[in-house]
């Protein structure tokens, strides 16, 4: 069975495993180093990107889960979770520095600090996607191998992909709509059919 690590530091991440949970698969809490070994992918769930970026400092997880994922292991961030994968954040604060992006924390400052919206992902299929906004971050420069997956009406990227790697502005677990997590899912089987067991899981297992 599938098993997808649900980063549980801080945050919105039981929405995340009950999703999971009613697409068949296995979400596993990761609280500690340990819990990394045997996921199959990993999402990191929205919060307070500062705060998961200490407690994966201080658990000794960043470096870990950096390597986990250059090795290929799927990880998705939503909202908080996409700015720790972020390379530029433009202020002094952990990420993983896994996606060429740049981001602007609460972009939409404090008169909208939440919304909803339909966005067109053409990834998805035709049906627009509701997003959830909550204190979100925008992604304000892409690199060109980073795909754009969805945009606000005036451009502003708010999903974006590259190979394993897969970050939203919003909150597709807040809603009953799977379509993102389903796409994530892709990403988890299509590293499974590629066979190989990662090294790094077992160096990982090995420490703990
Ligand atoms: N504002 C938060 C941050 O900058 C993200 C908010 C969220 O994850 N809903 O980390």
């Amino acid at each position: 069975m599938t098993r997808v690590g649900v980063l549980a530091l801080q945050g919105a991440f039981v929405e995340h495993e009950r999703v999971l949970e009613r697409l068949g698969v296995e979400a596993r809490e990761v609280r500690q180093r340990k819990h990394l070994e045997g996921i199959d992918g990993l999402i990191i769930p929205g919060g307070e990107s500062t705060t998961i970026g200490k407690l994966l400092d201080t658990l000794e997880m960043t470096e870990p889960l950096r390597a986990m994922a250059r090795d290929g292991l799927p990880v998705w961030g939503t909202c908080a979770g996409l700015i720790l994968l972020a390379s530029d954040v433009g202020r002094p604060q952990t990420t993983l520095g896994l996606l060429d992006i740049a981001v602007r924390r609460n972009a939409f400052g404090s008169q909208l600090d939440s919304f909803e919206t339909d966005l067109e992902v053409p990834a998805l299929g035709a049906e627009p996607f509701h997003a959830v906004f909550i204190r979100a971050p925008i992604i304000e420069r892409a690199g060109d191998d980073v795909t754009r997956l969805a945009t606000l009406p005036h451009g502003t990227i708010v999903a974006a992909e590259r190979g394993n790697l897969l970050a939203t502005a919003f909150h597709p677990e807040l809603t009953a709509d799977p379509r993102f997590h389903q796409y994530f899912l892709e990403k988890v089987a299509a590293r499974g059919n590629e066979g190989a067991a990662s090294p790094e899981l077992v160096a990982v297992g090995e420490r703990t």
